[in-house]
C-alpha cells in the first residue's frame, strides 16, 4: 500500500516499554568462558500465526445492502487440516453475523467472540484433503465494505461501495488461495474485484451479478471490491499483459495525466526484476474518501480519486510513484507475501525502493537524488521518535518505507549492480506464489552470491539506529588527512557503524581526487594523496550522499563556497549549499547566486532561493524575477514560496501567477498578493473568480476566504456547503479549515463538523474533531457544539486540557 502524505501513521513507544532480550553467546568451549553480550530488541510481531487448516479455495457471493451499511454473503472455502485432530477454526470475521455454518455439508457449532467466529462441533467426516466449509451470514459494519455517498440527500457526493480487504464482508484467514467471487448490485452501476472477469450476469430484478476469478493462490487479504460509476479504457503492455483502468466518466480529462506512464512501468519491472509480470491481468480504480494513498490488491489496485489529476495537477502531486509503487506490490507483497509485522520491510520497502528506480528512469538523477533527502529526512524523523530496527513490527511507515528504500541503495552499492539483480531475482523465483522471511531473502541473497553479507543485514535490518559522522581535515604537502569519528549515541543495541563511501577533494585548479573509504570503528583517520600537492579547495565526504546518515562537518565558507560551485556531482553542491544556511546573505549572496547560474537545477535554485527570500539585494531580487517566471513549476513554487513583498510594485513580479499552469502557484500567489495589499483583493478575486483548482477546490477555498475578509460575507454559504458531506473529504477539510480561520461557526456548520468527526475516515475525522476542540475554547461556541452532538444523537468526548 502506498501511504499518502497526510496520513502517516506516527508511531512512538517509550523506551520503557522496550525490553531487550539478553543472548549469551559463549566462545572458547575450553577456556573460562569468555563472553560477549548482545543484544536485540525482542519482538512479539515477529511471531507466525496459529494455522490449523490451509485453505485452497472460496467460493463466495456477496450482496452489498446501502440500506443496512452490510453484505449478505455466502462462502464455501475448501480446505485441508493441516493436523490430525483439528477441532477448532477461528476465523476473523468483524461485524459479521453467520445463520448457520456447515461443514462437508453438515451443521457446525459457531460462536462470535467478539470479532472472531470460532467453529466448533466437527462432523466426523473430516477428511484429509478438501473439506467443505460453508458459511452463510449477513454483515453489518462499521466495517469495510465502506458506503460513500449513500449519506448526501443531494446526490451531489458519489455513490460508492469499496474495501481493500475481505475484513468486514467475507470471513477471513490469513492464507494463500484461489477464490470465484460473485458480487451482486444494481445494474446502474459497475463492480470491480480481482482477478479474470468470467462473466456479468443480468438479473430479473435490475440487479447484475459479477463473477471474478483468481486462477493462481494469492494472498486472500489483498481482496479488493469496487462499486460504482465508472468507465474503463484497455490497454496492453509490451509483454503482453491485458490492463484494465477505471476512471470516472466525468473526469475523462483526467484518465491520461492519471494513469501517465503506466504500460512504462511494466516494461522497466519485469526488465529490472528479470521477472515477468506474476498474473494475468492488472486493472486499477480510483475510489472516493480513500484511506491512504492506494492499495494493491492482487491484479486490481485501488487508490484515493484525489490522485487523479488533469495536466495541471502534475507538479502538485502526480499518481506516478503510488502507480509504480503499487504495480511493484504485485510481486513483493502478493506474488511473495510476508507473514509476520516484523518483515512489513520485505513488501514496502522493496515497492517503495523500485517506485524510486523507476522515476529516476524517467525523470533523471536529480529527481532521484531529491527523493532520496526526502526518504532522509522521513527515516530521521522517526528515528527522533524510537530507534526499532527496520525487520521489526514497531519500526513504523517512516522506516518501512523510506528507511528500507535507503538500506536497499546501500545494499546495492556494497554488492554491485549485476550481483543485487541476480539476488533479487533468484528471490523472487525461489518464493513465487509463496510467503518469505527475513532470513529467507538473506539466504537468497547468499545463495546466488556467496557474499556474506551479515554484518550489513545485522546492522541494517536488526539493529535500530543511524551513523552520525563528525569529519573534519587538515591540509599536510602531498596528502589530506581525515578524520571521521561516530559520535551518535552507543546504545546497547548499536556500536559503530561499518560502511563504504567516497571521499572528493576539490583543489584550487579545478582538478578533483576520489578516494574509497572504509569505516569501521568509532574513530578513523584516512590519508588521502594529493600527489600534485595542490592547494585544497574543499573535501565532501560520502560524494554522492549515499549513506544514511547525520554529519557534522565545519567547514570555513569558503571551502563551501568553492564545494557548492566546483563540485561535480548535483548532491554533492547541494550538501555545500545547505552547510550555509547559518551565514547572512550579506556573506553568501554571491556563492548561492553563482551557484544558481551554475545550474538551472531544481534542488539547487530551490535551496538558494530559499536562502535568499529575505534579501533584497539587486542580484537576489533579479534571481527571484526570473525564477518567477522560470519553465519549470516547482522552481516558480520555491520563488513563490520564499519571495518576500516588499513595496506595491513587487506585486507586478506575481501577478501573473494567478493564471499559472500549476494549480497550488496560483493559490500561493492569490494569498500573497491578497496579504500584503488587502485593498487591492477585489481585483485579483475578480482575476480568479472562474478558478476551482484540484484537490479539495484548493483556489476556491482560498478565494472564499479571502473574498469574506473582503466584506463578502455571503460567500460563507458556499463554504458551509462545502463542509457537508455532500463533498469528498478534502474539499470538506479545506472549508472547515477556512470557516475556522473566519472564526465563523453557526448551528449548521456546528453539525456539518460532527458529521465530519463521525466520518470513518481519520482524515477527515482528525481535522474535524481539531476544529471542534478550539471552537469549544469560547463558551458560546461549546454551546453550539455540543447542541450538535445532541442532534446527532451522539455524546460530546472530553476535550484535552
Ligand atoms: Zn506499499
Amino acid at each position: 500500500m502506498s501511504k499518502s502524505n497526510s496520513s502517516l501513521l506516527k508511531i512512538s513507544h517509550s523506551r520503557k516499554q522496550l525490553s531487550l532480550l539478553i543472548l549469551l553467546l559463549i566462545y572458547g568451549p575450553v577456556l573460562m568462558a569468555q563472553q560477549k553480550i548482545v543484544s536485540q530488541y525482542e519482538d512479539p510481531g515477529s511471531a507466525y500465526e496459529n494455522r490449523v487448516i490451509d485453505l485452497l479455495h472460496l467460493e463466495a457471493s456477496v450482496e452489498p445492502d446501502t440500506i443496512t451499511g452490510g453484505v449478505a454473503g455466502l462462502a464455501v472455502y475448501t480446505f485441508n487440516p493441516l493436523r490430525p485432530y483439528t477441532d477448532t477454526i477461528t476465523m476473523y470475521a468483524p461485524g459479521i453475523h453467520p445463520e448457520y455454518v456447515k461443514i462437508n455439508n453438515k451443521n457446525a457449532r459457531f460462536t462470535l467472540s467478539g470479532q472472531t467466529l470460532i467453529i466448533t462441533g466437527f462432523p466426523a467426516s473430516i477428511s484429509a484433503n478438501n473439506n467443505l466449509l460453508e458459511i452463510k451470514y449477513k454483515s453489518s459494519g462499521p466495517y469495510e465494505p465502506y458506503f460513500v455517498g449513500w449519506d448526501d440527500p443531494t446526490r451531489r457526493m458519489r455513490r460508492q461501495i469499496w474495501a481493500h480487504r475481505p475484513s468486514g464482508w467475507i470471513p477471513f484467514i490469513n492464507d494463500r488461495l484461489t477464490v470465484d467471487l460473485t458480487i451482486t448490485f444494481s445494474s446502474k452501476y459497475l463492480v470491480y474485484s480481482n482477478g479474470e472477469r468470467i462473466s456479468v450476469t443480468q438479473n430479473q430484478d435490475g440487479t447484475s451479478s459479477w463473477h471474478y476469478r483468481m486462477a493462481h493462490p494469492h494472498p486472500f487479504f489483498s481482496t479488493a471490491l469496487v462499486i460504482g460509476k465508472y468507465a474503463w479504457k484497455e490497454m496492453k503492455t509490451t509483454s503482453g499483459i491485458p490492463l484494465e483502468y477505471w476512471y470516472y466518466p466525468d473526469m475523462e480529462d483526467h484518465f491520461e495525466p492519471t494513469y501517465r506512464y503506466s504500460t512504462e512501468m511494466f516494461d522497466f519491472l519485469e526488465k529490472e526484476l528479470d521477472v515477468s509480470y506474476p498474473w494475468e491481468l492488472y486493472r486499477q480504480a480510483p475510489v472516493a474518501d480513500y484511506l491512504y494513498g492506494a492499495m494493491e490488491t492482487t491484479t486490481a489496485t485501488i487508490f484515493g480519486d484525489y490522485m487523479a489529476i488533469d495536466e495541471r495537477g502534475w507538479w502538485g502531486r502526480n499518481y506516478v510513484n503510488v502507480n509504480v509503487h503499487e504495480l511493484t506490490h504485485q510481486w513483493f507483497g502478493n506474488y511473495i507475501a510476508h507473514q509476520p509485522g516484523s518483515d512489513v520491510w520485505l513488501t514496502e520497502s522493496l515497492a517503495t525502493y523500485y517506485a524510486k528506480l523507476f522515476e529516476k528512469s524517467i525523470f533523471g538523477n536529480d529527481y532521484y537524488e531529491k527523493e532520496r533527502l526526502s526518504e532522509q529526512k522521513k527515516a530521521f524523523t522517526q528515528a527522533e521518535q524510537d530507534d526499532y530496527p527496520l525487520a521489526h513490527s514497531r519500526a513504523g511507515s517512516f522506516r518501512w518505507y523510506q528507511k528500507g528504500s535507503l538500506v536497499l541503495d546501500m545494499l546495492r552499492d556494497e554488492m554491485g549492480d549485476s550481483l543485487f539483480r541476480k539476488a533479487m531475482t533468484h528471490y523472487l523465483k525461489k518464493f513465487a506464489f509463496a510467503e518469505a522471511s527475513s532470513h529467507d531473502f538473506i539466504k537468497a541473497f547468499y545463495e546466488v552470491t556467496g557474499l556474506p553479507l551479515d554484518w550489513f543485514f545485522d546492522q541494517w535490518l536488526f539493529r535500530g539506529g543511524e551513523p552520525h559522522f563528525e569529519v573534519s581535515f587538515t591540509a599536510r604537502p602531498d596528502y589530506t588527512e581525515l578524520t571521521v569519528r561516530q559520535i551518535q549515541p552507543a546504545t546497547p543495541t548499536t556500536g559503530p557503524f561499518r560502511a563504504t563511501t567516497t571521499v572528493v577533494a576539490g583543489y584550487t585548479d579545478g582538478s578533483t581526487s576520489s578516494h574509497r573509504i572504509t569505516l569501521s570503528g568509532k574513530d578513523s583517520t584516512f590519508r588521502l594523496a594529493n600527489k600534485k600537492r595542490l592547494p585544497v579547495s574543499y573535501v565532501i565526504f560520502d560524494s554522492g550522499n549515499r549513506l544514511l546518515k547525520k554529519l557534522t562537518f565545519n567547514r570555513a565558507f569558503d571551502q563551501l563556497a568553492a564545494a557548492a560551485t566546483g563540485a561535480t556531482l548535483t548532491i554533492d553542491r547541494y550538501e555545500a549549499l545547505t552547510a550555509m544556511r547559518s551565514f547572512t546573505p550579506a556573506v553568501k549572496r554571491k556563492a548561492l547566486l553563482a551557484a544558481a547560474s551554475k545550474s538551472e537545477n531544481e534542488l539547487i535554485y530551490t535551496e538558494v532561493l530559499s536562502q535568499l527570500g529575505l534579501d533584497k539585494d539587486p542580484g537576489s531580487s533579479s534571481l527571484f524575477t526570473g525564477a518567477l517566471r522560470h519553465p519549470d513549476a516547482l522552481i516558480r513554487r520555491a520563488a513563490i514560496e520564499n519571495y518576500t513583498l516588499t513595496n506595491p510594485g513587487d506585486t507586478a513580479h506575481i501577478f501573473h501567477l494567478l493564471s499559472d499552469p500549476d494549480y497550488i502557484n496560483t493559490e500561493l500567489a492569490l494569498r500573497k498578493l491578497c496579504a500584503f495589499m488587502p485593498e487591492k483583493a477585489g481585483f485579483w478575486l475578480a482575476t480568479t473568480a472562474g478558478e476551482t483548482g484540484w484537490r479539495g477546490r484548493n483556489i476556491r477555498m482560498a478565494w472564499l476566504e479571502i473574498a469574506v475578509r473582503s466584506g463578502e460575507s455571503n460567500r460563507i454559504d458556499e463554504l458551509k456547503d462545502f463542509a457537508s458531506p455532500s463533498f469528498d473529504f478534502e474539499t470538506r477539510i479545506n472549508a472547515i479549515k477556512a470557516l475556522q480561520n473566519l472564526g465563523f461557526l453557526d448551528p449548521s456548520h456546528a453539525v456539518n463538523l460532527v458529521k465530519a468527526y463521525h466520518h470513518w475516515n481519520p482524515k477527515l475525522s482528525r481535522p474535524a474533531w481539531d476544529a471542534i476542540s478550539i471552537y469549544a475554547a469560547t463558551e458560546k461556541n461549546r454551546v453550539l457544539i455540543e447542541k450538535a452532538f445532541d442532534q446527532e444523537g451522539l455524546t460530546l468526548p472530553q476535550f484535552k486540557n
